[in-house]
């Protein structure tokens, strides 16, 4: 594996928003080095940043990488192979935005996975759930009222798997588990994108939340959970849930219960959005794209009283299809409400956090993997420097290899 030598790098301290001007020597991926002082290893490929700012790679903590339609039905009748190239070209778009590690929540893979960690430059390090879990009639069952037939396997591309009582739920956990799953995704609520559920319905009885919860953490793994409503939220976190996803109807209480729990919240109100500028557009129909309504405005508000409560935020996005080169906008919609330096840390550390990565992402620091991207201007400053990465954005290296350089 091949060293790299940065030197005259402007090094960001994301958990400060400090920086200085340091050398970092990096091998076989990991920063080695930090300093004024680093001498440079002579075989090492060296480049002078002049200056130029340096911080962690950024992390999504909810993507969808074989979403290449929001047609969550097309995708589930589409060939595995066709649907990992597409999610290949996905995650190339992804690294060149500056994310160096994502978290799927629904559809990827060991077989993406491997081939990520395989060739580090083919997309961000990607953690994977395999399949969503549902119950029947949940976020993640697919069918409109009339259909009844319900084909699934664990290798078909499709987001959801849908089980129903502890046998099944247990069955499904393992099974995902089985596949090496870093995180098990479950459906606590109803969503926009699903035919047949109420945004404001709760799914899974709390039995078979604990029942998956419980198998996660005999794995050492945790459990992400879709929930939109305050009565869906609140349970989920009860039953030990540790991230919950999008959130936009949450209250008071439960933003007490994820200080509580230690649990965190996982906003995406880019996809909000999106979905109302492009979603018919990208496949879905006009009735799913008003369900969208609902919870938007709500989002905002959501965020605001969560940050300001210091719940533990991370950054993520849940883009479909067309819509993934929005992926940086997220930055912009939450800015109305957190700062700069916030804004990078839920990012970089609090996903690392959340990941369980703390010693590996999300700083620039020695002993951790060399995921950085060089910018010319300081995001600190202005977080539209993360947002613009044709005018801002210099590389972005990821296990030590230099990635694109624009
Ligand atoms: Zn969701
Ligand atoms: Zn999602």
């Amino acid at each position: 594996m091949s060293s790299l030598f940065l030197k005259n790098a402007n090094v960001i301290d994301v958990a400060t928003g400090n920086m200085s001007l340091q050398s970092i020597r990096i091998e076989n991926g990991i920063i080695q080095e930090i300093g004024k002082n680093v001498i440079k290893n002579n075989s090492a490929v060296s480049i002078d940043l002049k200056g130029d700012f340096v911080m962690p790679g950024l992390c999504d903590a909810h993507v969808h990488v074989t979403a290449f339609t929001a047609d969550f039905a097309r995708l589930k009748n589409t060939s595995p192979f066709y649907v990992g190239i597409k999610a290949l070209e996905i995650l190339r778009g992804m690294l060149s935005r500056g994310f160096t590690t994502v978290r799927d929540a629904g559809g990827a893979d060991w077989g993406l996975a491997k081939h990520i960690s395989e060739n580090p430059t083919s997309g961000p390090r990607l953690l994977f759930c395999g399949h969503a879990l549902s119950q029947t009639g949940g976020h993640g069952d697919m069918r409109g009222p009339g259909e009844n037939s319900l084909h699934q396997c664990f290798c078909c591309a499709g987001l959801g798997h849908i089980c129903d009582g502890l046998p099944e739920v247990l069955r499904a956990s393992r099974e995902e588990i089985r596949r090496g799953a870093t995180h098990i995704k479950i459906m606590a609520s109803g969503g926009v994108s699903s035919p047949t559920d109420r945004i404001t319905s709760t799914q899974f009885s709390e039995e078979e939340i604990k029942a998956i919860v419980n198998e996660a953490n005999a794995a050492n793994i945790t459990v992400m959970a879709h929930a939109y409503t305050a009565r869906a939220i609140n349970r989920a976190i009860k039953c030990g849930v540790k991230s919950i996803e999008h959130g936009n109807l949450l209250n008071t209480e439960s933003v007490d219960l994820l200080i509580k729990y230690d649990a965190y919240l996982v906003p995406t109100l880019i996809i909000y959005k999106a979905l109302i500028e492009q979603g018919v557009e990208a496949g879905l129909t006009q009735d799913l794209v008003n369900k969208t309504y609902e919870v938007l405005d709500a989002g905002i508000d959501a965020l605001e009283l969560a940050y300001k409560n210091k719940v533990q935020i991370v950054y993520g996005t849940d883009l479909l299809g067309i819509m993934h080169p929005h992926q940086l906008e997220e930055f912009t919609l939450r800015s109305k409400v957190i700062p700069s330096l916030q804004l990078i840390q839920q990012a970089t550390i609090n996903a690392a956090k959340l990941f369980n990565m703390e010693k590996e992402i999300g700083q620039v620091n020695e002993g951790f993997f060399a995921d950085l991207i060089v910018l010319n201007k300081n995001p600190v400053d202005n977080i539209n420097v993360l947002t613009d990465p044709k005018k801002y954005l210099r590389n972005v290296i990821k296990n030590g290899y230099v990635c694109n350089t624009n």
